[in-house]
């Protein structure tokens, strides 16, 4: 059986916009947009002005509907302009593209991904993530067809609210110790081989240059830490989803997110990444990686990810219980190199409960 491998290209950097003529040429003329309001508003001029002279016309900019939903997507695939685009450009966060890449799914058309916020893979994989209309999590829509090419621009992403890198940060951390964790043990095809052996550039360079980066984001200001970091969190991550097999793409960090946001109320203000960076921390307690568990625990605590329960505004045993209980259940932890069990979960946590302790005890 043959099998197949794709790639997006990508341009990076304060400029990548007027790559945009070059690079789209060979597939057309016709370009139908699709984005978030705020990203169409922050980009649309600078796309424009790449586009002068280039003999690619925009017919029209669109509105993606303000959710990735399959109704939404019915909706861009009823619009004449959208039908008659030779190729279709997704602008903004995570949500707007995925509903642009359904959108070019669907119609067979050829896409581009301009990510103006650095908090998901979603401008590098081909998979997309849909939601009810409601805002509940819906299911995945599979494809591994990517973007032909993700442009870039650490310009708008660093003017971009840098509480969106932060959580991105925070999410991109799990890649590398998840993949590594669930695919512990089995014999690797080539793809998934090296989907796992390049993960650990979602990792490394985050905790090298991630603070800077948040710092140069803070200030609105692009920065070679911010780019590496955006590339850390959008390529490195994206490939990697693109690569392995689902089962390598998640696991206990994303188990404890799936427990913590069980919770209702309390973990409402807290953000998908942010949740997860907790997470890598009980996973690598639980494996009992305890140089790695120490260097991601200084490293959330440097740019203030959470490290601990009150971190997550969870203060009562029975939500902890609750938490528990949810994770236990999750699919994330159907391919794991060994069984984790209800207590194994517990423990983990309440080592890193002692761990924060011990830290804050030093430090006082
Ligand atoms: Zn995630």
């Amino acid at each position: 059986m043959s099998y197949h491998v794709m790639f997006p290209n990508y341009t990076v950097g304060v400029d990548s916009y007027t790559k945009i003529p070059e690079i789209c040429r060979p597939y057309g003329k016709k370009i139908a947009i699709i984005g978030g309001k705020t990203a169409l508003h922050k980009v649309q001029n600078e796309i424009k002005a790449a586009l002068t002279g280039s003999g690619l016309e925009i017919l029209d900019i669109i509105w993606y509907g303000g959710d990735s939903t399959p109704e939404n997507v019915e909706m861009l695939k009823q619009n004449s302009s959208i039908q008659n685009a030779d190729m279709l450009f997704g602008i903004g966060g995570g949500r707007a593209i995925d509903t642009c890449k359904m959108t070019a799914h669907d119609l067979e058309k050829p896409f581009f991904t301009f990510p103006t916020i650095a908090s998901t893979c979603a401008a590098c994989t081909g998979v997309a993530v849909q939601y009810y209309p409601n805002g509940e999590f819906r299911g995945l829509y599979l494809s591994n067809i990517p973007a032909k090419h993700i442009f870039i621009s650490t310009k708008i992403i660093a003017e971009a609210p840098d509480l969106y890198l932060w959580a991105g940060i925070g999410d991109t951390l799990a890649k590398h110790y998840e993949s590594t964790f669930s695919s512990r043990g089995d014999e690797l095809e080539h793809f998934n081989a090296l989907g796992i052996n390049i993960s650990s550039l979602s990792v490394d360079p985050l905790v090298k240059y991630g603070k800077k980066a948040m710092r140069d984001c803070i200030a609105n200001t692009p920065s070679p830490e911010l780019e590496q970091t955006v590339l850390s969190i959008i390529i490195s991550t994206g490939l990697v989803s693109n690569l392995v097999d689902n089962d390598y793409n998640s696991s206990l960090a994303h188990a404890v997110y799936y427990g913590v946001t069980s919770l209702g109320k309390a973990a409402e203000k807290h953000l998908h990444g942010e949740i997860v960076s907790y997470g890598v921390l009980v996973l690598l307690t639980l494996d009992q990686q305890a140089k790695e568990r120490d260097r991601i625990f200084n490293f959330n605590k440097s740019i203030g990810l959470p490290t601990k329960l009150a971190d997550l505004d969870i203060l009562k045993q029975t939500d902890l219980e609750a938490l528990i209980q949810k994770a236990s259940e999750t699919n994330d932890l159907v391919h794991v190199p060994y069984k984790i069990t209800q207590a194994m979960i517990r423990e983990a946590i309440l080592e890193l409960e002692k761990y924060n302790k011990s830290i804050e005890a030093a430090a006082s």
